[in-house]
């Protein structure tokens, strides 16, 4: 087995092997762009290193001959004080992970060889500056020690000299600096050899060290892939004035603007651009200092773009006037940007449409949904720093990410002020609405991340001092603490003091014309789940071709029908609740004909009550004492049934389509107000087209008792009315037994559509309760006993197989039944291509998902 790869061995296809960033940098080779030699060790090997077990390298592996080819290349000698070689050890996963594992650079460097960099090149600044470097590293990376003292030496002898850059210390300073750093930590290597193979064992550990497990876990990335390790000649950024460093996109990552766009570092080295140390000049500057490399770079960006079909995101470092490529990738974007950038490419003849829609991260666009500032609202302007990734958020400022994660838990939004984050930070940012960072670039951690996740974010707010320990925010004269609000918008980079009125996005024309292409070739129909008028006119906006899911009991818990709805529950005997039958029926009547008034000439599902009828009573004394004054009752009447109802176990209990069975009168209640609604719709001149469904059934007989009364009730309504509606009944499979006998239900006289309830279906077919089992999801996933949390996302194997036979039989037994599903699945881009590869008719989901399914539906059909 091939351990060890050069450059010149491998291409762009073998990042499974190679990880991404070694697959380019043999790419950039082929296309003979001035890579610095470098051989890589496979995904393999790391995986062989687990298995092993030993705690040590493989014992097949052997990278000697590597290591000689990079010397014959560069003319220099690992551990040569004279002409050393030195090298960077940088990790690389098949996936972009960006700045979750491990890297070491610098390597190969002890005190003899510093004494022979000072002797041959005379530059001893440059030479204890990269000694300091390594020394801090490999401290960090390899041995696990502390940063904090570390970083306390320079921050103390530049307080002692009075300066606060880098780029002020001299050559006496970097020394002491090492010198420190040796006393802090006398057991680095002295050995190259040792080091290197120090630091490729830890970029190997890297791959399961929390961060990396987390961010493979929000971004479905296998455990079981590894990473590879580049180990390639160093290009030093940080000689002299000569040399420099940055990060180049070949188009703007936060808008989408086809124009390049970067960052430059001169003097410094790759990692104080990522790490957001300093705030990095734009490519414009290095244009203007160095026209030549400018140029050069320039070509390279539109020659790889070109390669690789898309946005390139681009690392180098200029060494003495010479330009190195160290690292080339399909580059991150915001939601914007990718909408902008696949309708741009498509425009350029670059892409077709089927290609630019598959490149649309589905799960991101939320984000034309979510607000942007309202350019008319009131605000007072507190800051400025630079627009990393687009969005306005609004939130109370928190100092630390776990925080932000405690705070969002308990349903508040956040926003997560650093002075720079760092990967330790990404779940308090998954938390937070917003990221505000005072350091860093627009390719800092912060904003890759940020962008990444599609999170609104400032960062480079140079102006804020943040202070996490006492937790207060100073923006100039303004002083903040920890929950005070601030609004931030990514877009323009600007802050402001409180909440700022915000408006949304949707009406995007790149947006659109992406929504168009999915339009054009979904076969799955999307519809909404809407509850209300206003919900429906919303979905209708975004693209709801119908409702599929009108949870009906909504209706009854508005503030003056709960009573109405009280007093049906505790009435006693048949005539008193039909009573209160006739009030609720009129208010439920009001409520659809507006909903099938706003989906008028579009189907609208809407579904018998579910919850069971003690969701609606007060529990408590003194409520119950309240109602029972309200309803002239004694209080021993309402307690005594308030105690009849109650249930250990409701989710599986007396609701659904087992209330009609106890309860006829409230199910006909129901369908006469369908069939009400729709009769006055139609004499207005309207097109009403509703639908009734029976939810949480278990076998075909409930339905033959049921499924009459509906009949009867609304032919009873239309006559009296004299109007003529067609209302197809249907049913919800969302218990297993209904799915096994599914044949029998589409079989049921009158059944004329089947929609999956997939929360419920999840539930029963997993035994996970689906208000309980957040609890241990998390446990779950981070011990890999589930890749994601199966209500969020269609668990294809389990839910999906008993899914795909309930449609099979169905569909054996009754062609023409139509197929839908209704659970929250029906919004979420992966579990859509089930259902469409599954040939349902549509998707259901709540109105905001909408243009996230109809993207999903066009992909999945592209
Ligand atoms: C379901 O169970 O998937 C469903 C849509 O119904 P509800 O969420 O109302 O139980
Ligand atoms: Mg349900």
């Amino acid at each position: 087995r091939k351990r060890v790869y050069l450059l010149s061995e491998g291409n762009k296809d073998m990042k499974m092997l190679l990880g991404g960033k070694g697959a380019n940098l043999c790419e950039m080779t082929k296309l003979n762009l001035p890579v610095p030699p470098a051989f890589i060790i496979t995904t393999e090997t790391c995986l062989e290193y687990f298995e092993e077990g030993t705690g040590d390298l493989p014992a097949a592996l052997d990278y000697e001959f590597a290591l000689k080819a990079i010397e014959e290349d560069t003319g220099k000698k690992f551990g040569d004080p004279l002409n050393p070689l030195l090298v960077s050890v940088r990790s690389g996963a098949p996936a972009s992970m960006p700045g979750m594992m491990d890297t070491v650079l610098n390597l190969g460097l002890n005190d003899e060889i510093v004494e022979g960099i000072i002797k041959t090149t005379g530059n001893e600044r440059f030479a204890y500056d990269t000694y300091r470097r390594f020394l801090n590293m490999y401290s960090d990376v390899v041995m696990d020690l502390d940063k904090e003292p570390f970083e306390e030496v320079i921050t103390s002898i530049k307080k002692r000299k009075g300066i606060k850059l880098d780029l002020e210390m001299e050559a006496a300073d970097w020394k002491e600096v090492a010198e420190e750093f040796k006393k802090l930590n006398p057991n680095v290597p002295s050995d190259p050899r040792e080091q290197l193979r120090g630091a490729i064992l830890a970029v190997f550990r890297s791959w399961n060290n929390d961060r990396a497990i987390r961010y493979r876990s929000y971004n479905n990335i296998p455990d079981e892939w590894g990473t590879a390790v580049n180990v390639q000649a160093m290009a030093y950024g940080n000689m002299n004035d000569g040399c420099g460093t940055g990060v180049a996109f070949s188009r703007n990552p936060s808008t989408g603007e086809n124009k390049f766009f970067g960052e430059f570092l001169p003097n410094a080295a790759g990692e104080d651009v990522v790490a957001g140390i300093r705030t990095p000049q734009p490519l414009e500057e290095m244009a203007a200092k160095w026209p030549g490399v400018y140029e050069e770079l320039y070509k390279y960006q539109e020659q790889l773009e070109k390669y690789y079909c898309d946005m390139q995101d681009i690392e180098f470092t200029v060494e003495n006037g010479r330009l190195y490529m160290l690292q080339c990738r399909n580059g991150k974007r915001t939601a914007k940007a990718a909408v902008k950038i696949a309708v741009d490419m498509v425009k350029e003849g670059a892409l077709t449409e089927a290609e630019a829609l598959l490149r649309i991260p589905a799960n991101q666009m939320d984000f034309f949904l979510h607000p942007t500032l309202d350019p008319k609202a009131q605000k007072t302007r507190i800051g400025e720093g630079l627009p990393a990734s687009p969005g306005a958020a609004t939130g109370k400022i928190v100092f630390t990410p776990d925080d932000a994660e405690v705070m969002a838990n308990m349903g508040e939004e956040v926003i997560l002020v650093r002075k720079e984050t760092t990967p330790e930070d990404i779940h308090g940012m998954k938390s937070a609405e917003g990221v505000l960072t005072a350091l860093g670039g627009m390719t800092s951690h912060a904003a890759v991340v940020a962008r990444g996740m599609g999170k609104c974010c400032v960062s480079g707010c140079t102006a804020a001092e943040v202070d996490a320990k006492s937790k207060v925010l100073k923006l100039g004269d303004v002083e903040l603490k920890e929950h005070d609000v601030i609004t931030i918008d990514g877009s323009t980079g600007e802050v402001y003091l409180g909440t700022v009125e915000r408006r949304s996005a949707a009406e995007d024309e790149d947006f659109q014309t992406v929504l168009g292409w999915a339009d054009q070739m979904r076969k799955l129909k999307v519809l909404t789940n809407a509850d209300t008028p206003d919900q429906a006119a919303q979905a209708r906006k975004l693209g709801a071709q119908g409702i599929g899911l009108c949870r009906s009991e909504h209706m009854f818990f508005e503030p003056e029908r709960i009573s109405s709805m009280r007093a049906m529950i505790v009435a006693e005997g048949k005539g008193e609740r039909l009573q209160h039958l006739e009030t609720l029926s009129l208010f439920q009547r009001e409520d659809i004909s507006g909903i099938l008034k706003e989906m008028d000439g579009l189907p609208v599902t809407v579904r018998l009550l579910d919850p069971p009828l003690h969701e609606f009573l007060p529990h408590s004394p003194d409520e119950m004492q309240s109602l029972a004054d309200t309803l002239g009752k004694p209080f021993s009447v309402v307690k005594d049934r308030v105690k009849q109802l109650q249930e250990v176990n409701p989710m599986l209990g007396f609701r659904g389509c087992r209330l009609s069975v106890v309860y006829p009168e409230i199910t006909e209640m129901q369908a006469r107000a369908v069939a009400r609604a729709a009769a006055a719709n139609k004499k207005a001149g309207l097109d009403p087209k509703p639908e009734i469904m029976v939810p949480v059934v278990s076998s075909a007989k409930e339905l033959r008792l049921i499924v009459p009364r509906i009949e009867a009730a609304v032919k009873e309504e239309l006559d009296k009315a004299g109007v003529d509606v067609k209302i197809p009944i249907g049913t919800m499979l969302e218990l297993p037994r209904a799915c096994e006998t599914a044949d029998q239900i589409v079989g049921t006289d009158g059944v004329e559509f089947i929609s999956f309830g997939t929360n419920d279906l999840t539930q029963t077919v997993w035994g996970f309760s689906r208000d309980d089992a957040i609890r241990f999801i998390g446990r779950y996933q981070e011990q890999g006993l589930l890749d994601f949390d199966p209500f969020a996302r269609i668990d294809e194997e389990g839910v999906g197989g008993l899914i795909n036979m309930a449609i099979e039989k169905a569909r054996t037994k009754q062609p023409e039944t139509k197929v839908g599903i209704c659970g929250e699945h029906g919004g979420e881009p992966n579990s859509v291509q089930f259902f469409h590869s599954s040939n349902f008719d549509y998707v259901s989901c709540s109105p905001f998902r909408v243009p996230i399914a109809r993207i999903s539906a066009g992909q999945a059909a592209a």
